[in-house]
């Protein structure tokens, strides 16, 4: 009787004991009996333990009774591969005022996102946090730097600009408008030295197909694709259109795919497709185009935007993306259509075998970070994904464009400990991959579990001290 009971106080403390510490990597760690999305559209099974030791998956399976680690409890829980944001930018300032890089750093870990294809912030520093958080030393997803090309004014220029990244670090290169004979010679160059890349095209002497068969990676937002399948020579512009003009420039994006010929955009689909081109459209960041008021009016400012945020994203003709000057009903239905056209063409591309990815740019244009990667897996729903398919584009999909279809994506034996513990089941409703929720409950990164609730605790900590201080007198 007595020793029946100092067992169950020895087994009490055990169990105590063996729930994970935060931001602590334990020897192992078992999360136990969860359903399980491996990643790659297959369907959830379970209830599964899965095993983690060190910073890899071991065994997704049953663990024997008496097995001793580190625990989770998965019941309830849906368990998925770490989210992967294909576009995302490091931002230490927005416009002139700071902003503490721990606010997107965790606002995309308590999101689950446990991998960030950076395309394009402070290079230097962004290296740094690479190194910080491959070092377990931050919290923060993992980066993989795309730093951003420039404008390379001759082929020759171009060609020491793609050997210098390498140099310096890149693990690719971010294209953004760049003349085809310049992208053509850099992308020669990237292939050879072994960086993938990104373009983001804007309206200029290449469009998609240009792009594709120099052997880009992947197509940025949607630019350059619909420019590939125009009925007429050109976009319909007015005589006063100004490119430089941000509200001009957003304004006619938002009626350029009705000016795309349906049987041409098909053949633009198919030499994407074929070429091996991924797309990552970020339909998330342009959504306040067509539906404004949603986007000023989001439940998470009141306690989560950051006040360097809130000032950027005010309209401004100094910052990219705040271009709402008079933005009408009409600007906003002609939005509705692009979008309807957008999502159909990023459907018909998965259909006919295009690799659809997941990424957020936020920062701009109303969009928090994380709020904005959950509201991109809506809007591939929207489009006509299943949720499965979803989280496959923002796992399996990333991975294998990065390269990294071994290490990355998937739960499953071997494959590196980047997972996601959602209480409930996103299968069913996607909103619940909301980082204010509540449902994600740990995100463990290369096998360091974070407690997510923990994580957007500090981020509300941050926006806290900086209101503070903004509202100090001088
Ligand atoms: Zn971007």
């Amino acid at each position: 009787m007595r020793a029946a009971f100092v067992a169950l106080i020895v087994a009490a403390a055990l169990s105590a004991q063996t729930a994970p510490t935060h931001a602590q990597r334990p020897a192992r760690m078992a999360i136990r009996s969860a359903m399980v999305v491996e990643g790659p559209g297959m369907p959830a099974r379970g209830p599964l333990d899965v095993v983690v030791e060190g910073n890899h998956i071991t065994q997704v399976g049953r663990l024997p009774a008496g097995w001793q680690g580190v625990e989770i409890d998965g019941r309830g829980a849906y368990v998925l591969p770490g989210l992967i944001n294909m576009h995302g930018h490091v931002q230490e300032n927005r416009g002139r005022m700071a902003m503490d890089v721990d606010y997107c750093l965790k606002l995309w870990l308590a999101s689950g996102i446990t991998t960030v294809r950076d395309v394009g912030s402070t290079f230097e520093l962004s290296k740094r946090l690479r190194e910080e958080s491959a070092a377990g030393r931050r919290a923060a997803p993992r980066l993989l730097l795309y730093a951003w090309f420039g404008r390379p004014e001759t082929p020759e220029k171009a060609l020491e600009r793609v050997r210098e990244i390498k140099a310096t670090g890149g693990d690719g290169i971010k294209f953004h408008q760049t003349y085809r004979d310049i992208l053509n010679a850099a992308l020669e160059e990237a292939r050879a030295q072994g960086l993938r890349t990104a373009i983001h095209m804007g309206v200029e002497d290449s469009h998609a197909v240009h792009a594709a068969d120099a052997g880009i990676t992947t197509i940025e937002h949607w630019y350059g694709i619909p420019d590939a399948a125009l009925r007429e020579g050109g976009q319909a512009f007015p005589p006063e259109f100004n490119y430089n003009d941000e509200t001009h420039r957003f304004r006619y994006a938002g009626r350029l795919w009705r000016e795309a010929d349906p049987e041409k955009l098909g053949r633009v689909l198919q030499r994407m497709v074929d070429k091996g081109v991924a797309w990552n459209p970020t339909l998330s960041i342009y959504e306040a185009a067509r539906d404004l008021q949603r986007y000023e009016s989001q439940p998470q400012f009141a306690a989560l935007l950051h006040p360097a945020l809130a000032a950027f994203f005010a309209p401004s003709r100094d910052n990219h993306g705040s271009f709402f000057f008079g933005w009408s009903t009409e600007d906003e239905v002609f939005w509705k259509e692009n979008y309807r056209l957008w999502m159909a063409a990023v459907k018909d591309f998965a259909r006919r075998g295009g690799t659809v990815t997941t990424g957020e740019d936020a920062g701009f244009i109303y969009q928090m970070q994380g709020f904005g990667y959950a509201r991109e897996l809506e809007l591939h729903q929207e489009a006509g994904f299943a949720p499965l398919e979803v989280i496959q584009h923002a796992t399996t999909n990333g991975a294998r464009v990065l390269g990294k279809e071994s290490e990355l994506g998937r739960v499953r034996a071997g494959w590196l400990a980047d997972l996601v513990v959602v209480k409930g089941n996103p299968l069913a409703n996607l909103k619940i991959m909301r980082p204010d929720s509540g449902a994600i409950q740990w995100v463990i990164k290369d096998g360091i579990p974070y407690n997510a609730p923990r994580l957007m605790s500090e981020v509300k900590q941050v926006v806290d001290r900086a209101r503070a201080a903004e509202n100090k007198p001088r």
